[in-house]
């Protein structure tokens, strides 16, 4: 087991009880083993962005992990499961998403996984989540690149 880390997670979710979906999976993965809650944005609500659908439901999560990236992406993908996550079509709708956008500082880059997220800057259901609660992580410019993209705290 290696020493702690934060991991930030992305969540969304658009079919079904999204926003439940989004609520409970922060809560559960915070619970993981050898997971700590570090810090949990707002809920969002966004349209859908290379997507379709209903609209979303997001938030962002950091944890304090010692679980390794492959370990806890293989965590995120056995809730998504739980949640009935199916996968028809690229960027289909789905009941919940949970992506790993960073994991300390690591560059990681394996056929299944790929962190820093490399789409996560160009997302405001990412970005502005992301900004409430690790502001150093996010730039003003970047937040104005994806100032287009409709998006509400509720
Ligand atoms: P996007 O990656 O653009 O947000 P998506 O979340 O809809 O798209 P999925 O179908 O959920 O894509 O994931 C496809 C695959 O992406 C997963 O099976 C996983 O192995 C891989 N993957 C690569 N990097 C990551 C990451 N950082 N977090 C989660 N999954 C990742
Ligand atoms: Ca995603
Ligand atoms: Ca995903």
């Amino acid at each position: 087991m290696r020493e702690p880390l934060i991991a930030t997670i992305g969540l969304g979710a658009n079919l079904g009880d999204a926003q439940q979906a989004v609520q409970e999976a922060m809560q559960t993965i915070a619970a993981f083993d050898y997971c700590q809650l570090h810090a949990a944005s707002p809920l969002y609500r966004s349209a859908p962005v290379d997507s379709s659908g209903p609209d979303y439901f997001n938030a962002v999560l950091q944890i304090s992990t010692r679980l390794n990236a492959p370990d806890l992406l293989a965590r995120l993908h056995q809730l998504e499961r739980g949640a009935g996550r199916e996968r028809p079509y690229r960027n289909a709708p789905r009941t919940l998403d949970l992506d790993i956008l960073l994991y300390g500082a690591a560059r990681i880059d394996s056929p299944t996984l790929t962190v820093p997220h490399p789409r996560m800057r160009q997302r405001a259901f990412v970005l502005r989540p992301l900004a409430d609660i690790a502001p150093a992580l996010v730039s003003a410019q970047e937040l104005q690149a994806v100032s287009e993209q409709v998006i509400e705290k509720i």
